[in-house]
């Protein structure tokens, strides 16, 4: 052998190509076969491959200890895995290393110890090294001496012959769908044998293997080229043709650098679809399974991993959401209407869905559909408190507008009810369905048609109130219309006692009454009142009329005054004479007579007063009006009691009787002149 070059001069060399800033790998399984959990953090924070997806490569390389495997992937991917020094010949550190290639998407795992037969030790971790190496990896590099091909009871055959088992216990229900590529790099080739004779041994050897597997059930008749993708290649002696070898693995580098390199390794059906984020879980998650013996069933970690990682995107999206939504709360819960509020959930909603399509949907699509629709449903329930506050506002706002208006409108000259409370009700319900429809979101369940019925029902009362207040206003102006109009005919009436003075009263009320029907029909027409009601309002107007008749008569007859016409009427009687000149009485006048026709007449007048004669005049039909709980017709009729006129009476009798005093003194008064 030519001088052995010194290896760390070597290595240093190679680190004197400027690419002295390695990435910092990591222990991914270490010597306790624990798995790291730094492995997130590493892919996010020190290699960038948060937010990669699919868009990057997994890569394992395999073979006996002390090949040059750890030399090779420094130099094909510029990482930094532990070298054997060639002079202090130290085991390198056992489990799984894991870096990334600079300045490329490529994840590599430098797998350590694989190589259990020849050491005579830890076969079982071989065997779980391979198993998560299949199951996470794209491309198996697998390194051997050349003088290793064809020995095929060797370390390497038992090894490929366990990558084989555990392939088919991973991926036989996938045969022909997911392929891993097998790449052997041939080592120390010497040259002498063709590269194609060697890899046809390997070949002959790797189907001899495969036959003798006992295949799953139903799998029997499978082949190697259902799951296996294979490449081979040849690298001169490092240490002896150390340019060429230089030379040939930068040639090599390029079939994991370059897509265009018609022997580019990572073509998409190896692709095992992990997305970056989720690598971390994927891998852990596969080495507990691996750790705890159990069958380890790919499409089920992969729904696994889709169910944490939805959940996970999930969760960091609602965190997002209800701080861009907390800000609806005080506004609508204060009774308010925020503006543009549809827009805006939809808005802070469709960006809630697609900042959690953009990592989830690369996960298995069924989880992920399952998901987004348990996304969806919980981003509708909490923006439906929102949507049915401000239902709730839009509602009141709804109903106070309406009342507003009808107030405002109804104190216009010529209002007329019907018609504005009809406008009013239509621009409440616009107002409300227009805000509600704005807020309306789509791919939800919510809907206002029953608080659009209520409000319907809610305005429907507020008119009908309403209504009445405005029935009652006429009512009462109908009322003053009447009073006024009854007053002074009454007064007249009643000062000219005598046969046809009820007869003037009952005409002044129907008069009255007929002023009252005529303004009552012209007002029914904008209240909308139905013929019942009318009728109603009639006969109400008609008692009310009665009603005010009577109090003007018991106006006009309370006592001072009732005494004083009387009085009137019988001075009129007794100190005036025929032709209307007051009377001086001379000594031969007959005073008796007159003063006792006069005191008659008048003390008659007391029972013509006392009770109405409801005789209409133009039908010398007796007159009616509807007796009601509170007032009757016939008593309405009394005016002076029994009592009253005998006290009438008395009091008439008494200041007759001093007008005649009076008169006798003014004779004796004349003759004593
Ligand atoms: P690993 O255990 O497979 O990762 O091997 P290492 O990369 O640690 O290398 C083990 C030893 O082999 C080191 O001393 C290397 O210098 C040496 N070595 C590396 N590549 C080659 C090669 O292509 N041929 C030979 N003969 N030795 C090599
Ligand atoms: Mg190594």
């Amino acid at each position: 052998m030519d001088p052995v070059p010194d290896i760390d001069h070597v290595e240093s060399s190679h680190s004197g190509d400027g690419l002295t800033d390695h990435l910092p790998r990591l222990h991914l399984i270490d010597e306790e076969k624990k798995f790291s959990d730094e492995l997130s953090i590493f892919i996010s924070q020190k290699w960038g491959l948060k937010d990669a997806g699919f868009n990057y490569n997994l890569a394992a390389v395999f073979g006996s200890q002390s090949t040059g495997k750890s030399t090779l992937l420094n130099r094909l991917f510029r990482t930094d895995f532990d070298v054997m020094s060639e002079n202090v010949r130290k085991q390198t550190t056992k489990g799984i290393w894991i870096s990334k290639g600079q300045d490329m998407k490529v994840l590599i795992m430098d797998v350590e110890g694989t190589d259990g037969r020849e050491r005579g030790e830890d076969q079982d971790f071989e065997r779980k090294s391979a198993l998560f190496s299949v199951a996470t990896s794209e491309v198996l590099i697998v390194n051997m001496w050349e003088h290793q091909v064809g020995l095929y009871n060797g370390a390497n055959m038992g090894l490929l012959k366990t990558v084989f088992e555990v392939n088919l216990q991973l991926f036989g229900s996938h045969r022909g769908k997911e392929k891993t590529l097998l790449f052997f790099v041939i080592r120390d080739h010497v040259g002498s044998t063709p590269l194609a004779n060697l890899s046809n041994t390997l070949r002959a050897d790797l189907d001899r293997i495969w036959h003798g597997l006992s295949k799953p059930e139903g799998l029997e008749d499978c082949k190697i080229t259902d799951y296996f993708d294979f490449m081979f290649t040849t690298l001169p002696h490092k240490l002896l043709q150390p340019e060429k070898f230089e030379t040939d693995v930068e040639k090599l580098r390029h079939r994991f650098t370059d897509p265009t390199d018609p022997h580019f390794v990572f073509q998409p059906q190896y692709s095992k679809r992990v997305p970056a984020d989720g690598l971390h879980i994927y891998a852990s998650g596969i080495w507990d399974q691996i750790m705890a013996n159990k069958d380890l069933d790919l499409p089920t970690q992969q729904e696994l991993l889709a169910q944490f990682r939805c959940d996970e995107i999930a969760n960091s999206v609602f965190a997002a959401f209800r701080e861009s939504i907390k800000g609806f709360r005080q506004p609508i819960e204060s009774g308010g209407i925020v503006e543009d509020l549809g827009s805006k959930m939809k808005e802070i909603r469709g960006l809630a869905l697609k900042t959690f399509d953009k990592d989830a949907s690369r996960y298995h699509a069924e989880v992920y559909k399952r998901k987004r629709a348990e996304m969806l449903t919980k981003a509708n329930t909490m923006l439906e408190a929102y949507y049915l506050g401000q239902l709730k506002n839009l509602h009141k706002k709804a109903v106070s507008q309406f009342s507003t208006t009808l107030q405002q409108q109804l104190k216009l000259d010529g209002a007329e009810f019907s018609k504005v409370a009809i406008k009013a009700k239509e621009d409440a319900i616009a107002f409300f369905t227009k805000g509600a429809k704005q807020i309306q979101l789509e791919e939800t369940d919510w809907g206002f048609e029953e608080e659009t019925v209520q409000l319907e029902q809610d305005l429907q009362e507020l008119a009908t109130v309403q209504r009445e207040k405005e029935l009652g206003k006429m009512v009462v102006a109908l009322e003053k219309q009447m009073k006024k109009e009854l007053e002074e005919p009454i007064t007249l009436a009643l000062d000219r006692p005598g046969p046809g003075m009820w007869g003037r009263v009952v005409t002044a009320y129907q008069q009255a009454v007929q002023k009252g029907e005529a303004m009552l029909e012209k007002r029914a027409r904008t209240f909308d009142l139905t013929e019942q009601e009318l009728e109603e309002q009639r006969e109400n107007l008609k008692r009310q009329g009665w009603v005010l008749t009577t109090m003007k008569i018991q106006e006009e007859t309370v006592d001072g005054l009732m005494v004083y016409k009387l009085l009137n009427r019988f001075e009129e009687k007794f100190q005036r004479d025929e032709s209307g000149l007051p009377r001086v009485w001379k000594p031969d006048d007959d005073i008796d007579t007159p003063f006792r026709k006069a005191r008659d007449e008048t003390v008659s007048l007391v029972p013509l007063y006392s009770k109405i004669n409801p005789l209409d005049p133009s039908t010398d039909e007796l007159l009616s009006v509807e007796s009601t709980d509170d007032f009757d017709f016939d008593q309405s009729l009394h005016i002076i009691s029994e009592s009253r006129q005998q006290e009438l009476v008395t009091q008439l009798r008494r200041k007759a009787d001093a007008s005649y005093v009076e008169a006798k003194r003014s004779v004796v008064a004349t003759q004593a002149k």
